[in-house]
């Protein structure tokens, strides 16, 4: 997967996306991510991005002009159709399944606001969907960039060593995932639960389930009625 990223400050992102598991995916060219400066789409000496608000008010705009040209950069350097992302609070939360429709994507631009946010029209004519991180205001794009492309990352396949781990994590069931333990087997008198040391494979992954639907029940019951009904009906196709 290709991703770009337009920003006012593409070097956040130099040690985001070098170190760990996105570092390593592209060492092994699994994905391609490269931020860009807005700036360099700018065609005023003082390289200018953003302006006063038509109609007053506070605050400054970032301006279409670059915006648009720095996709249409893009676009011109590599056939693969992208789709484009805007970052905004006022669009759809992200979500694990949202995650999961994009990681299938060939490539990505992910457009970071700032200030006020960015001209309309950007918005209405240049982007395929906006997506929000949360119900909170970010002074800018850059970090729900992160965590977009950290989340899609992980459902790359290969970008994760054991592909089983990503499919058994939080949300890939409608669950939230089952407690871990490791050595020692007792720590401070708390002992790890007996079942995990067994070596009974069949009780471990019971265990497991078992664990994952309480924890959802106590934490995130909202999840559970879409949960079942998901694997009710992966049983049954399974007959
Ligand atoms: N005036 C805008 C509003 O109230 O909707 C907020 C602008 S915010 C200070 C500047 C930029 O940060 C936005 O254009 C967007 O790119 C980014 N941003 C802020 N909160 C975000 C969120 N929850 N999810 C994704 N992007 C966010």
């Amino acid at each position: 997967m290709k991703v770009e990223i337009i920003s006012i400050f593409p070097r956040m992102f130099d040690e985001t996306f070098h170190s760990g598991m996105i570092g390593q995916a592209i060492k092994k060219n699994l994905m391609v991510i490269k931020a860009l400066d807005l700036r360099d789409f700018t065609n005023d000496k003082h390289r200018t991005v953003d302006d006063r608000p038509f109609g007053g008010g506070q605050g400054m705009v970032l301006k279409a002009g670059p915006l648009f040209r720095a996709v249409e950069f893009c676009r011109e350097e590599e056939q693969t159709s992208p789709h484009i992302v805007l970052l905004s609070p006022q669009g759809c939360r992200f979500d694990q399944a949202k995650a999961k429709e994009l990681s299938l994507k060939a490539r990505l631009i992910l457009i970071c606001g700032r200030y006020e946010g960015i001209d309309q029209r950007v918005a209405d004519h240049l982007t395929d969907e906006e997506i929000s991180i949360g119900d909170y205001v970010l002074s800018g794009g850059e970090l729900a960039a992160a965590v977009v492309v950290d989340a899609v990352s992980r459902l790359i396949p290969g970008v994760v060593g054991r592909s089983e781990s990503v499919l058994e994590e939080s949300f890939m069931d409608g669950l939230l995932d089952y407690p871990h333990y490791t050595r020692p087997a007792e720590f401070r008198g708390w002992r790890a639960p007996d079942v995990l040391l067994s070596g009974d494979h069949e009780q471990i992954r019971e265990w497991r389930r078992r664990q994952a639907l309480l924890q959802t029940r106590c934490r995130r019951p909202d999840l559970l009625t879409s949960a079942t009904t998901n694997s009710e009906e992966k049983e049954d196709e399974s007959g």
